[in-house]
């Protein structure tokens, strides 16, 4: 029998979470207009005007690398890099295929090809550096829960595994699946079949399962062991990258909407709004539009853009549970007790967090909180928990940072 977790909620209570698991990948040209949207700390390397070439960098973000999926003019640069394609097919001179073994590569070869391609995980991590900081790592761990649209490339998956653990000298490999998408577990056991390093292990399709540190557990049964946690995704991105030498200008996208639902590859800098238009999914109606997951991710417009780590977006109708909040009066069922994936009592810290007993709601756990959300989607009575929560969790972390600085200033 699969491994479950504790508590959380099944995907197949969460319908904008179930729809697209299983369905095939389908690529989406890319649009006329790309629009690469760029973070506060960012260095823009083109002007107005330039012309660029697929593959190459246009800006560079967080020490990671981001390049134009397509070829054509830069006809923005101050919020975000837009790209008008002109539908040639010109590729840049940097991007170049590796033509060494991986076996005759050094770690500090792939950790480069890495950070050229602008390789990031689905946190937005790049890569590369968590590659050169990864001190003894003794397993690597691809998560496919959530990430089930990249069982499309089963293969790649698999090499970009055997290129991490070549990198970080782990010799131990494991592929987690869910249970519902048996599918896919098969055609990845079946690449696997013949290496004696990476196998393939399913848990019940619970949220929040892919989450890193219970996906550790799951793997090694034990809290805090020293793995290297990716998602499947980011395995064929670092393939794609190493293989091909193209950066990473794609994602697959679960686009979904009540019973309709479409795994979509889309260049990055594609709009939702086209992206949804290709999934033949309409927009309004009073509902939201939620990027990164039902229960922890958020709202975004119709004029956001795919970006590295997008991987899901949800329009929800206006009757759906998530969108439909109650009275915020708690009735003392006790569904987010046994829900709550950390063990703790939410109804009893938002109690005590709103009668202001700071000690009592520490005391119970408050800080262990890991804002998954899923004791707010069960609640009946409507009550935001973990908001209440997680407010309350970042307003202690900033008293006490004060706290500290004053001490320090003291003395
Ligand atoms: S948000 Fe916090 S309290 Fe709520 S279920 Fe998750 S870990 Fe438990
Ligand atoms: S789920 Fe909501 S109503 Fe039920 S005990 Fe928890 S806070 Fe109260």
């Amino acid at each position: 029998m699969a491994y479950a977790m504790h508590g959380g909620i099944q995907y197949e209570y969460i319908d904008a979470m179930r729809a697209a698991r299983g369905a095939d990948v389908t690529d989406m040209a890319p649009s006329a207009s790309l629009v690469l949207t760029l973070p506060e700390n960012k260095r823009v390397l083109v002007r107005v005007g330039d012309r660029v070439l697929r593959g190459q960098v246009v800006a560079e973000a967080d020490g990671i690398l981001l390049h134009t999926p397509e070829a054509g003019f830069v006809s923005e640069t101050s919020d975000a890099v837009r790209i008008e394609c002109d539908g040639t097919d010109e590729t840049a001179a940097t991007v170049v295929k590796t033509n060494k073994r991986l076996q005759d590569c050094t770690r500090e070869e792939i950790i480069e090809k890495l950070r050229i391609c602008g390789v990031a995980d689905s946190d937005g991590s790049s890569m590369a550096d968590r590659l050169e900081s990864a001190d003894g790592a003794s397993v690597l761990i691809a998560e496919c829960i959530d990430d089930i649209a990249a069982a499309s490339s089963p293969a790649s998956i698999v090499n970009g595994m055997k290129i991490l653990m070549f990198a970080l000298g782990v010799r131990q490999g494991v592929i987690v699946c869910g249970d519902d998408i048996i599918d896919a577990a098969k055609k990845l056991s079946d690449i696997c079949a013949k290496s004696k390093l990476i196998k393939v292990a399913t848990v019940r399709a619970k949220y929040p399962q892919a989450d890193k540190k219970r996906l550790a557990y799951a793997v090694t049964g034990r809290r805090a062991a020293n793995e290297f946690v990716v998602s499947a995704q980011t395995c064929a991105a670092v393939y794609d990258a190493f293989v091909t030498g193209m950066p990473q200008t794609r994602r697959i996208v679960s686009v979904t909407k009540g019973k309709i639902s479409k795994n979509i590859r889309a260049a990055i800098g594609t709009s939702f709004a086209e992206l949804l238009k290709f999934a033949g999914i309409e927009v309004g109606g009073g509902g939201d539009i939620v990027e990164g997951g039902l229960l922890c991710g958020h709202s975004v417009s119709p004029g956001d853009s795919v970006g590295k780590t997008t991987r899901s977006l949800a329009v929800l109708a206006s009757d759906n549970v998530y969108v439909r909040r109650g009275a915020d009066v708690c009735i003392r069922c006790g569904r987010c007790v046994s829900a709550c994936p950390e063990k703790l009592l939410p109804n009893y810290i938002v109690s005590y967090i709103r009668d202001g007993k700071e000690h009592a709601a520490l005391s119970r756990g408050a800080l262990d909180c890991d804002g998954c959300g899923v004791c707010s989607y069960v609640c009946p009575g409507g009550v935001p928990i973990a908001d209440i929560i997680t407010g309350f969790a970042k307003n202690h972390a900033r008293e006490a940072g004060s706290e500290a600085q004053n001490e320090r200033d003291k003395s």
